[in-house]
Protein backbone atom coordinates (compact mmCIF):
# COMPACT_ATOMS: atom_id res chain seq x y z
CA UNK A 1 0.00 0.00 0.00
CA UNK A 2 1.41 3.22 -0.65
CA UNK A 3 2.27 6.13 2.12
CA UNK A 4 -0.91 8.24 3.27
CA UNK A 5 -0.34 11.95 1.95
CA UNK A 6 1.42 14.37 4.57
CA UNK A 7 -0.99 17.02 4.99
CA UNK A 8 -0.34 20.13 7.33
CA UNK A 9 -2.70 21.38 9.82
CA UNK A 10 -2.25 25.94 10.87
CA UNK A 11 -1.73 24.53 14.60
CA UNK A 12 -1.38 28.18 15.89
CA UNK A 13 -4.33 28.48 17.35
CA UNK A 14 -8.07 27.31 16.67
CA UNK A 15 -9.36 23.67 16.31
CA UNK A 16 -6.53 22.36 14.27
CA UNK A 17 -7.14 18.78 16.83
CA UNK A 18 -10.06 18.13 15.12
CA UNK A 19 -8.92 18.62 12.20
CA UNK A 20 -6.17 16.26 12.34
CA UNK A 21 -8.61 13.53 13.45
CA UNK A 22 -10.61 13.92 10.65
CA UNK A 23 -7.79 14.13 8.33
CA UNK A 24 -6.57 10.51 9.40
CA UNK A 25 -9.94 9.37 9.17
CA UNK A 26 -9.71 10.56 5.44
CA UNK A 27 -6.37 8.46 4.50
CA UNK A 28 -3.94 11.44 5.36
CA UNK A 29 -1.47 11.87 7.85
CA UNK A 30 -2.02 15.16 9.62
CA UNK A 31 1.28 17.00 10.27
CA UNK A 32 0.40 20.00 12.93
CA UNK A 33 2.28 23.34 11.46
CA UNK A 34 3.67 25.79 13.39
CA UNK A 35 6.86 26.80 12.31
CA UNK A 36 8.39 27.29 8.71
CA UNK A 37 10.10 24.26 8.50
CA UNK A 38 6.98 22.24 9.73
CA UNK A 39 5.64 23.22 5.80
CA UNK A 40 8.62 20.90 3.73
CA UNK A 41 7.65 18.06 2.05
CA UNK A 42 4.22 18.99 2.34
CA UNK A 43 1.56 17.91 -0.03
CA UNK A 44 -1.45 20.07 1.20
CA UNK A 45 -2.92 22.93 4.01
CA UNK A 46 -5.82 23.38 6.20
CA UNK A 47 -6.12 26.50 7.39
CA UNK A 48 -8.58 25.62 10.59
CA UNK A 49 -11.72 27.88 12.03
CA UNK A 50 -10.84 29.85 15.29
CA UNK A 51 -10.05 33.72 15.57
CA UNK A 52 -8.84 35.31 12.47
CA UNK A 53 -7.28 38.27 13.96
CA UNK A 54 -5.46 35.99 16.31
CA UNK A 55 -4.15 34.10 13.62
CA UNK A 56 -2.99 36.03 11.20
CA UNK A 57 -1.17 38.36 14.15
CA UNK A 58 0.47 34.81 15.23
CA UNK A 59 1.60 34.18 11.61
CA UNK A 60 3.68 37.38 11.42
CA UNK A 61 4.93 36.86 15.10
CA UNK A 62 6.25 33.18 14.51
CA UNK A 63 7.70 34.00 10.80
CA UNK A 64 4.86 31.80 9.22
CA UNK A 65 3.26 34.40 6.86
CA UNK A 66 5.70 34.14 4.21
CA UNK A 67 6.44 30.73 4.27
CA UNK A 68 2.47 30.27 4.12
CA UNK A 69 1.77 32.43 1.95
CA UNK A 70 4.21 31.09 -0.49
CA UNK A 71 2.44 27.96 -0.05
CA UNK A 72 -0.50 28.61 -0.66
CA UNK A 73 -0.02 30.39 -3.75
CA UNK A 74 1.23 26.60 -5.26
CA UNK A 75 0.09 23.80 -3.21
CA UNK A 76 -3.34 22.71 -2.66
CA UNK A 77 -5.27 24.21 0.70
CA UNK A 78 -8.52 24.27 2.54
CA UNK A 79 -9.63 27.13 4.94
CA UNK A 80 -12.15 26.90 6.81
CA UNK A 81 -14.39 29.65 8.92
CA UNK A 82 -11.50 31.56 10.22
CA UNK A 83 -9.37 29.87 7.61
CA UNK A 84 -11.73 31.30 4.54
CA UNK A 85 -11.09 34.82 5.58
CA UNK A 86 -7.73 34.22 5.50
CA UNK A 87 -7.50 33.02 1.89
CA UNK A 88 -10.29 35.94 1.01
CA UNK A 89 -8.88 38.50 -1.38
CA UNK A 90 -10.80 41.18 1.27
CA UNK A 91 -12.52 40.73 4.61
CA UNK A 92 -14.76 43.38 5.90
CA UNK A 93 -13.78 44.16 9.74
CA UNK A 94 -10.83 42.36 10.02
CA UNK A 95 -7.86 45.06 11.03
CA UNK A 96 -4.87 42.88 8.91
CA UNK A 97 -4.54 42.35 5.27
CA UNK A 98 -4.99 38.55 4.56
CA UNK A 99 -3.48 36.20 2.36
CA UNK A 100 -5.69 37.18 -0.30
CA UNK A 101 -5.55 34.03 -3.09
CA UNK A 102 -9.30 33.17 -3.43
CA UNK A 103 -10.94 35.87 -5.10
CA UNK A 104 -13.85 36.25 -2.66
CA UNK A 105 -15.05 39.23 -0.34
CA UNK A 106 -15.81 37.98 3.40
CA UNK A 107 -17.91 39.69 6.00
CA UNK A 108 -16.15 38.49 9.39
CA UNK A 109 -18.76 37.29 12.52
CA UNK A 110 -21.81 38.16 9.69
CA UNK A 111 -25.08 36.35 10.92
CA UNK A 112 -25.71 39.06 13.81
CA UNK A 113 -24.86 39.20 17.97
CA UNK A 114 -27.96 37.03 18.32
CA UNK A 115 -26.97 33.77 16.03
CA UNK A 116 -23.27 33.01 16.63
CA UNK A 117 -24.22 29.38 16.35
CA UNK A 118 -26.51 27.64 14.58
CA UNK A 119 -26.19 24.51 12.64
CA UNK A 120 -28.10 23.87 9.33
CA UNK A 121 -28.45 21.75 6.37
CA UNK A 122 -25.94 22.53 3.42
CA UNK A 123 -26.40 21.31 -0.39
CA UNK A 124 -22.64 20.20 -1.56
CA UNK A 125 -22.51 19.95 -5.28
CA UNK A 126 -18.70 18.30 -5.42
CA UNK A 127 -19.30 15.52 -2.94
CA UNK A 128 -23.05 15.56 -3.84
CA UNK A 129 -26.03 15.70 -1.80
CA UNK A 130 -26.81 17.51 1.68
CA UNK A 131 -24.85 17.56 5.08
CA UNK A 132 -24.88 19.11 8.29
CA UNK A 133 -22.93 22.30 8.86
CA UNK A 134 -21.75 23.87 12.25
CA UNK A 135 -21.26 27.78 11.79
CA UNK A 136 -19.75 29.23 15.15
CA UNK A 137 -19.67 32.79 14.61
CA UNK A 138 -19.20 32.38 10.82
CA UNK A 139 -17.93 34.64 8.11
CA UNK A 140 -20.20 35.53 4.66
CA UNK A 141 -19.53 35.22 1.49
CA UNK A 142 -20.44 38.92 0.05
CA UNK A 143 -19.06 38.10 -3.69
CA UNK A 144 -17.80 35.52 -5.82
CA UNK A 145 -15.02 36.28 -8.24
CA UNK A 146 -15.40 34.81 -11.66
CA UNK A 147 -12.57 32.14 -11.01
CA UNK A 148 -14.52 30.90 -8.62
CA UNK A 149 -17.10 27.96 -8.53
CA UNK A 150 -19.47 27.57 -5.56
CA UNK A 151 -19.61 24.34 -4.01
CA UNK A 152 -21.51 24.37 -0.89
CA UNK A 153 -25.17 26.47 -0.71
CA UNK A 154 -27.25 27.43 2.65
CA UNK A 155 -30.76 28.21 0.55
CA UNK A 156 -29.50 30.54 -1.62
CA UNK A 157 -26.44 31.40 -0.11
CA UNK A 158 -22.79 30.63 -1.24
CA UNK A 159 -21.00 28.85 2.04
CA UNK A 160 -18.49 26.80 -0.12
CA UNK A 161 -16.28 27.64 -2.97
CA UNK A 162 -13.14 26.34 -5.09
CA UNK A 163 -11.21 28.19 -7.45
CA UNK A 164 -8.57 25.38 -8.68
CA UNK A 165 -6.52 24.06 -5.98
CA UNK A 166 -8.22 26.38 -3.34
CA UNK A 167 -10.68 25.51 -0.94
CA UNK A 168 -13.11 27.20 1.25
CA UNK A 169 -15.92 26.72 3.77
CA UNK A 170 -18.10 29.35 6.32
CA UNK A 171 -18.45 26.25 8.54
CA UNK A 172 -16.85 23.76 10.24
CA UNK A 173 -16.99 20.10 8.70
CA UNK A 174 -13.94 18.74 11.11
CA UNK A 175 -17.18 19.10 13.87
CA UNK A 176 -19.41 16.52 12.53
CA UNK A 177 -18.62 12.70 11.76
CA UNK A 178 -19.28 13.07 8.03
CA UNK A 179 -15.59 13.13 5.82
CA UNK A 180 -16.98 13.95 2.88
CA UNK A 181 -15.60 17.09 2.81
CA UNK A 182 -11.96 16.25 3.48
CA UNK A 183 -12.50 13.21 1.03
CA UNK A 184 -13.17 15.47 -1.32
CA UNK A 185 -10.39 18.30 -0.29
CA UNK A 186 -8.06 15.59 -0.72
CA UNK A 187 -8.54 13.49 -3.49
CA UNK A 188 -10.54 16.03 -6.05
CA UNK A 189 -9.08 19.32 -5.11
CA UNK A 190 -5.50 18.52 -4.44
CA UNK A 191 -5.44 15.44 -6.69
CA UNK A 192 -4.52 13.09 -3.82
CA UNK A 193 -4.67 8.99 -3.67
CA UNK A 194 -5.95 8.05 -0.52
CA UNK A 195 -7.97 5.17 0.98
CA UNK A 196 -10.58 6.54 3.19
CA UNK A 197 -10.83 4.65 6.42
CA UNK A 198 -14.43 5.90 7.24
N1 LIG B 1 -15.44 34.71 14.11
C1 LIG B 1 -14.18 34.14 13.78
C2 LIG B 1 -13.27 35.14 13.11
O1 LIG B 1 -13.67 36.20 12.83
C3 LIG B 1 -14.35 32.94 12.89
C4 LIG B 1 -15.10 31.89 13.64
C5 LIG B 1 -14.63 30.50 13.41
O2 LIG B 1 -13.60 30.23 12.82
N2 LIG B 1 -15.38 29.60 13.97
O3 LIG B 1 -12.15 34.88 12.87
Amino acid sequence: MSRAPRVGVLSLQGDFALHSAALRDAGAEPVRVSLPEHLEGLEALILPGGESSTMLRLLDSTGLRGPVERFVRERPVLGTCAGLLLLARDADRLPYPTLGVLDISARRNAWGRQVHSFTANVDIEAPGGELSGVFIRAPRITRVGRGVQVVARLGREAVGVRQGRIAALTFHPELTPDRRLHTWFLRDVAGLGVAASR
